[in-house]
């Protein structure tokens, strides 16, 4: 197959400096929770994606100077000449496949605490460290020392990038992370002398740096700027005329133009609250202010958006982070013309979480992300089988599909057997929650590739018995039937079932999702943190209940502080009228009211409540598993050689869990037994002679 003629702009030439990028498609910065840590991993990752068609391909944010570390978030340094041999390693991996290797210099300035190195920290002026965290930490202004040193950092480190073999140098001034769009930002550059003040004064000093990197390394290597081109609070913060004045005086000095929507969480917004594309509104008429491409994002998966954006002259180059997670190999897929394979990003931001969690990054599309390296997976290859066995995959969730999927790639007979009428699961349930409809992606990329695998049969509407299992016949049975949310309130407060009395109205998540229709006074107790309670909030206040969230949690959905959305939520679910009682756990259900206890203190309340909606844990539905395990003695005779359960129905987790242990399965079945040794690889420190 060939690509379509309408795509063709997508695969032109773009140059950027001294250099030429082989089309639009680029990768820009992402954060991945490897870093200087899993350093082999990282550029194995970074590797691949050039591998899938990415015309350029960047590194997360790169500390320049131990004054400016952010732990405890794991990315990579460039602090002297040690570091080069890692970073060596990435752009190495990424020139393999004939991608433009792009490293994204950082300066954190008030957005580190340096915990690491217990240097103090710099800024514009004395201020709190501006992190996730509220971290007992000051920065202190910098004097014109200050300044004339991290000039000569910055300089240092763009020669370091060059000789670790980087093609496209960032100067970082986005996302409030570093100290060039701390001193950009009015927010928190109030000097008075010619760093502050009017913004041709507050983008001095990105000027003069930008000119420092175009001198040390301009000859060979394309110098990029990256940009916030709104803050998003008005005059108060750095807003779309100071940027237009910012590239106006600024237009020609770098070799490309890389915009960024205010601080990393509306940057990288989730489905539940933007669209593809949705940053066009900021970055609108910019391009024009410049000769030198551009790049921005938007979480395009569509060709046809890619190119709209293009043909409005919006961008030069199509950036992406969370799409070239989910799929590395997207460009390569539209240039073969196989748009029908793509695996779209479905805006969830558990790779996101990775980078909070201190974990190496994993996706909810792609299980692959994280584990090329580590275990050897790749998002479009797998081992051919080994034998002729045949499988038995019992639940069509996102563990069944990508199970049954990946089983059928490697070539096994597989039969996927689900009791309901639907395929996908917990996807398809939840998907029809309140604007989170692109879940269905992870259903949807699975059934659209089942459906070329001839060997895989399904069946829907067939539930399965442990007496059907035996009789089926298959030689392994494989079980992903989910799990079910209690309904006796034991979570994380209580590990105990609470009282409830007989006639209370308790509902579960199950029961909404399967069409009960609530009324009245209504409290959803959320006791899982995650974004269960907040969606289910906004599912009944929109049915026309009143809402009170209950959770022992200081907020809603605090889990949901690693995807970005925290602040998100509670804004959406206040402004809807939804009643938030936080640090209370409901301990009590009668009919008509609760009680909830205070945290700290134990203290009691009642409150009214025509229903309760309990969400809190899950078990898993382990009914067959038990059922095959009472009737192991006909095993044999059934020909039946393992049962596993798999997903949710091993131990409940997230979407992104179950997809992972689906594609586990399909790994690792018939691969040589690895007994009690650690199941990936490693990168063990070398020591150094002591
Ligand atoms: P996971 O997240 O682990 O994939 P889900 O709850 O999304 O789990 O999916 C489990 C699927 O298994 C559901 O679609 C459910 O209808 C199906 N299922 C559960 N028990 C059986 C059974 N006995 N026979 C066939 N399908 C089943
Ligand atoms: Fe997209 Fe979710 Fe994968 Fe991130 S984890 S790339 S948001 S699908």
């Amino acid at each position: 197959m060939s690509r379509d003629p309408r795509y063709d702009v997508l695969f032109e030439p773009v140059r950027i400096g001294p250099l030429t990028s082989k089309n639009r498609f680029y990768q820009v910065p992402h954060c991945n929770g490897m870093g200087y840590r899993d350093v082999t991993a990282l550029a194995t990752m970074r590797g691949i994606k050039a591998e899938g068609g990415w015309g350029v391909v960047c590194t997360e944010q790169v500390e320049i100077h131990p004054s400016s570390d952010i732990t405890p978030f794991i990315e990579l340094r460039l602090w002297d000449d040690r570091d080069i041999p890692g970073l060596a390693r990435t752009s190495e991996a990424i020139h393999r496949h004939g991608a433009l290797a792009g490293i994204e210099l950082a300066y954190n300035g008030m957005n580190g605490s340096n915990f690491y190195t217990r240097e103090v920290p710099m800024g514009p002026g004395h201020l709190p460290i501006a992190t996730f965290f509220n971290d007992p930490v000051q920065a202190r202004a910098m004097d014109k020392q200050d300044i004339a040193n991290l000039r000569r950092w910055h300089r240092q480190a763009a020669l370091r990038a060059k000789q670790a073999g980087f093609d496209i140098v960032y100067v970082y001034a986005a996302h409030a992370f570093c100290v060039l769009d701390h001193f950009l930002s009015p927010r928190f550059n109030q000097r008075i002398d010619e760093y502050g003040g009017s913004i041709v004064n507050r983008m001095r000093l990105l000027r003069e740096v930008t000119e420092d990197t175009r001198e040390a390394v301009g000859d060979t290597c394309a110098v990029a700027v990256r940009l916030t081109v709104d803050e998003l609070i008005g005059t108060a913060g750095l807003h779309k005329e100071e940027v237009r004045e910012v590239i106006g005086v600024m237009a020609e000095l770098p070799d490309l133009w890389d915009f960024v929507l205010s601080g990393w969480d509306n940057d990288s917004q989730t489905s539940r609250f933007a669209e593809e594309g949705n940053q066009e509104p900021y970055i609108a008429g910019l391009k024009a202010l410049t000769t030198k491409p551009v790049v921005g994002v938007g979480r395009f998966t569509s060709p046809d958006a890619m190119v709209r954006q293009i043909n409005k002259g919006l961008l030069d180059l199509i950036g992406a982070a969370r799409p070239s997670i989910a799929d590395p190999f997207l460009p390569r897929k539209i240039e073969e013309g196989r748009l029908e394979d793509i695996r779209e990003c479905i805006g969830c931001n558990i790779c996101v979480s990775g980078d909070f969690t201190q974990a190496p990054i994993r996706c909810t599309q792609n299980p692959t992300m994280g584990e090329e390296w580590r275990k050897g997976w790749h998002p479009e290859r797998i081992a051919a089988k080994r034998s002729e066995a045949s499988l038995l995959v019992v639940g069509g969730g996102p563990a069944g599909l990508e199970c049954a999927r990946a089983l059928g790639q490697r070539g096994y007979r597989v039969t996927l057997a689900e009791s309901t009428a639907e395929l996908g699961g917990r996807v398809t349930r939840e998907a029809r929650l309140p604007r989170v409809a692109a879940w269905g992606r992870v259903r949807d990329h699975r059934l659209q590739q089942l459906n070329k695998l001839p060997n895989v049969e399904i069946y829907r509407e067939s539930e399965m018995t442990a007496a059907q299992i035996l009789e089926f016949g298959a030689d392994h049975v494989v079980l992903a039937t989910g799990s079910t949310w209690r309904r006796d309130g034991v979570a994380r407060h209580h590990l105990r079932p609470i009282p409830i009395a007989a006639h209370a109205a308790v509902y579960t998540p199950d029961d909404l999702m399967a069409g009960a229709a609530l009324a009245g006074d209504v409290v959803v107790y959320d006791d899982d943190h995650y974004y269960m309670g907040g969606l289910l909030a906004e599912r009944l206040v929109e049915q026309g209940c009143r809402v009170m969230l209950v959770t022992p949690s200081s907020e809603v959905s605090n889990w949901t502080r690693n995807t970005m959305e925290q602040h998100f939520i509670q804004k959406r679910l206040l402004e809807s009228g939804v009643v938030i009682i936080a640090n209370r756990a409901v301990s009590d259900i009668r009919q008509g009211s609760v009680a909830t206890v205070c945290t700290f203190t134990g203290r009691a309340t009642d409150h009214p409540a025509d229903a309760v909606v309990l969400v809190t844990a899950r078990l898993p539905n382990e009914g067959l598993a038990q059922g095959l395990a009472a009737r192991r003695s006909e095993w044999l005779e059934a020909g039946l050689a393992s049962v596993t359960a798999i997903g949710d129905a091993l131990a409940p987790s997230t979407i992104a869990a179950a997809v992972y242990a689906g594609r586990r399965y399909a790994e690792e079945f018939e691969a040589p037994a690895i007994g009690d040794a650690v199941p990936f690889r490693r990168e063990i420190t070398g020591l150094t002679p002591l």
